[in-house]
């Protein structure tokens, strides 16, 4: 019997996640099976019965500071294909995802987020595809559900500017909500940096995939981990990670702008030794010193960044650490 683990990273999600424990235990009843049907319905294979397998629902409490802990460990002891993995203080989602790699047993690999935005109707047809020899059966987002106009269209601008500056595939409107075979498992453990951007992984291992349009629902309860600052943070993330484009920009910047410089010298002299002109344009020079003060740290800021990186990965430190599993210690490292 094929074993599917359902991975999903918590962080204060108390409220959400007994609704979506009964989700997934109708998920696995077989209850959902045939409620969705992708629009490409023609392809061939019939739905499978999701009776005929073997589920984990892995949880990861990444540090929550309600009671996710509790909670989860209640629904431990109601039923035995909970595992809860409580990791020693928040890591963030990416670091968190890795540890539920780390740990899934299964033959394929379900993501999924806690706040009950990724509907586990899906996930048959997922299986589905899955069972045709896909290695990555993504969610399209066909819709974003409640979501501010300026994060919707910085988040646009940020999937543009990423896809331009790598040759890396960078599938906008998809997320974490897919299902993974145990080749795409195993390639994304072997990646073992700190400064993880999963979203860019999936693709960077490549292999064969399909994507299936969802409609994101609302987040259930509490509010996203994902404010400005964090969304930043991962942008830049998602930058460093996949393109050295920024670097390079530093140096072209440079040389265009030595060029330029110099071929107004060759003018300034020109002109001084025709017409004798006097310099003048105070205004000028401090605009151009202001200027390329500015680039001149822009510069740096660009090539810090990439300094920063470095220097927190050749520490070599482990992107989490494990306090228990199911209220155990950890005995043997993953
Ligand atoms: N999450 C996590 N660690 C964090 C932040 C978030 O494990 O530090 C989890 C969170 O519990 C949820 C998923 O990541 O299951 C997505 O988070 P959220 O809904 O806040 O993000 P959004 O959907 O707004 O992008
Ligand atoms: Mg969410």
């Amino acid at each position: 019997m094929k074993k599917i683990t359902v991975l999903i990273p918590a962080y204060n999600e108390a409220v959400n996640l007994p609704a979506l424990h009964t989700r997934l235990c109708a998920l696995a009843a077989g209850e959902l099976d045939n409620v969705y049907t992708d629009a490409d319905s023609s392809a061939p294979g019939e739905t499978p019965h999701m009776t005929d397998y073997e589920w984990e629902f892995l949880f990861v409490n990444d540090g929550s500071r309600d009671d996710t802990l509790a909670v989860l460990n209640t629904l431990r002891r109601s039923d035995s294909r909970v595992t809860v993995v409580d990791l020693a203080r928040n890591f963030g989602k990416e670091n968190a995802l890795l540890a539920g790699f780390d740990l899934a047993t299964g033959d394929a690999v379900v993501v999924m987020d806690a706040d009950l935005q990724h509907p586990p109707e899906v996930v048959p047809e997922m299986i589905r595809y899955w069972e045709l020899g896909y290695a990555d059966v993504y969610g399209r987002r066909r819709s974003r559900g409640r979501e501010s106009w300026l994060r919707h269209h910085l988040t646009s601008v940020f999937y543009k500017t990423l896809q331009s500056l790598t040759s890396i595939e960078m599938m906008p409107g998809v997320g974490d909500f897919r299902l993974l075979d145990r080749r795409a498992v195993n390639a994304l453990t072997s990646m073992r940096e700190t400064q993880r951007y999963t979203k860019g992984m999936f693709s960077w291992i490549g292999g064969s995939k399909h994507g299936i349009d969802f409609d994101t629902a609302d987040r259930a309860g509490g509010k996203s981990s994902f404010g400005p600052k964090q969304l930043f943070a991962l942008a830049l993330q998602g930058i460093t990670g996949f393109t050295t484009a920024p670097l390079r920009f530093a140096s072209i910047s440079g040389i265009t702008i030595s060029i330029g410089a110099f071929i107004y010298l060759l003018y300034a002299l020109v002109k001084y030794a025709c017409y004798g002109d006097p310099v003048r344009g105070f205004a000028t020079l401090l605009c151009v010193m202001l200027l390329l003060g500015g680039l001149q740290l822009l510069c740096l800021g660009i090539i810090g960044e990439y300094i920063g990186r470095i220097f927190i990965e050749t520490k070599g430190r482990p992107p989490y650490i494990i306090d228990t599993v199911n209220g155990r210690p950890l005995t043997s490292s993953p």
